[in-house]
């Protein structure tokens, strides 16, 4: 009795208790004498009793606390021959469900080291467990409402590989992550949200690859497409590193080339983010290299345009930017020029909406700190647990009692 209330889950019974050199090993069962079905739930005659096994439960008092029954598969009418459905923990689980909603309490808030050394697991198995985790979470809810969405990418282990993600900017929070980075991928999201939901939608910030921008035309034709505006810029700061080492290619060996080669950083900031030894390296540049100068007042001007709140007024601007980089004499601002005056109508559509990938930016930040994080986890679906499990507003709370309560 007082075991039954240590243990505090619902329709479990204990059998028999004895210490282990590690702790506490308690012999269960389930409190319903006909075993049930775990794909449908439903009483079934048994068909055979496996081996023993154990199921880690929270700790008691500093000692690992594991649990102990032979599992039972049933005759299910329906499904065939299943293992049978367990008050305590999920099929294929080795640990209780108030073990694993703790450490997915603790992951969500804590560096892997201290969830690891904290539950007395492997971070992989922390991996295993947060998906479980995350799988028991209400389905369906994530993608109701959506009107402003994002859809962004990121690399994992050494940008080898992508996931796909989308966020809700409205929510501010990760909505649906997959793997993969292409259209396919894309398309998939609009197939799972179904034709009603996507109807809804009324703009998408994305990047400008060709194979998003094909995909979001076709599944949602009614959404303003928006051009995430700190991809513009990145795409200008390339650029601006292209003409960068093209000079310092060009330059004859010595202090020039040096002088040049020292500019990388200073040249990618932002003008009022610079410090004062990087403003006379670029008070020198616009002496001594007026090429590279022109690039740099190139990427300035576009970041400095897409800062306005204005729609008419970015959109005339981008025109005498495209004017002027067409002009310029510089291969990748020429290159640049030509993909912004393609794209002109979904990067005008940020100044309107000031939608980016970066609204959500804390967000984003959020999600690739845990993507470092993931370091050390096998599969792409345990970072996605993890991604889902901290960015998508999944609200879990430590597991507790209180004497007669239960799990
Ligand atoms: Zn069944």
């Amino acid at each position: 009795m007082l075991l039954r209330e240590l243990l505090g889950l619902e329709y479990t019974r204990v059998v028999d208790v004895t210490f282990v050199h590690d702790g506490l090993l308690v012999d269960v069962a389930p409190t319903w004498r006909r075993p049930r079905c775990s794909s449908c739930g439903h009483a079934c005659p048994g068909y055979d009793r496996q081996r023993d096994r154990r199921w880690r439960h929270l700790d008691l008092a500093g000692m690992k606390f594991h649990l102990r029954y032979g599992t039972r598969r049933v005759d299910c009418p329906r499904c065939g021959v299943t293992v049978e459905h367990l008050p305590w923990a999920d099929v294929g689980s080795w640990f209780t469900r108030p073990f694993e909603d703790h450490a997915g309490y603790l992951a969500q808030r804590c560096d892997k080291t201290t969830v690891s050394k904290l539950m007395r697991v492997a971070w992989t198995t922390v991996g295993d467990l947060i998906q479980r985790v995350v799988a028991r979470r209400p389905a369906g809810d994530l993608l109701d409402g959506l009107t402003h969405i994002g859809v962004d990418e990121l690399s994992y282990r050494r940008h080898h590989e992508y996931v796909t993600v989308v966020v809700d900017h409205i929510a501010g929070r990760i909505v649906w992550a997959h793997k993969g980075k292409n259209a396919a991928t894309l398309t998939t999201f609009f197939a799972e949200l179904g034709a009603a939901r996507v109807a809804k939608l009324e703009a998408v910030t994305i990047d400008m690859s060709a194979a998003y921008i094909k995909a979001v035309t076709e599944a949602s034709p009614q959404a303003q497409i928006i051009f995430d505006r700190f991809h513009v810029q990145r795409l200008a700061q390339d650029a601006l590193d292209e003409v960068r080492r093209a000079e310092v290619h060009a330059a004859p060996a010595g202090p020039a080339r040096k002088a040049l080669k020292r500019t990388r950083w200073p040249l990618l900031k932002r003008a009022w983010n610079l410090r004062d030894l990087e403003v006379c390296k670029l008070a020198r540049l616009t002496r001594a290299n007026r090429r590279l100068f022109r690039a740099y007042l190139l990427k300035e001007a576009l970041a400095a345009i897409l800062d306005g709140k204005q729609v008419h007024v970015a959109r005339r601007k981008l025109g005498e930017w495209i004017g002027w980089a067409a002009r310029s004499q510089l291969a990748p601002f020429r290159r640049l020029a030509k993909t912004i005056r393609t794209h002109l109508d979904g990067i005008v559509a940020y100044v309107r909406s000031r939608l980016s990938n970066a609204r959500t930016e804390g967000l984003n930040g959020k999600a690739r700190t845990i993507t470092r994080r993931s370091y050390g986890l096998h599969s792409s679906s345990a970072l996605i647990a993890l991604l889902m499990l901290c960015c998508s507003g999944l609200k879990l709370e430590p597991s507790t009692l209180r004497p007669g309560s239960t799990h």
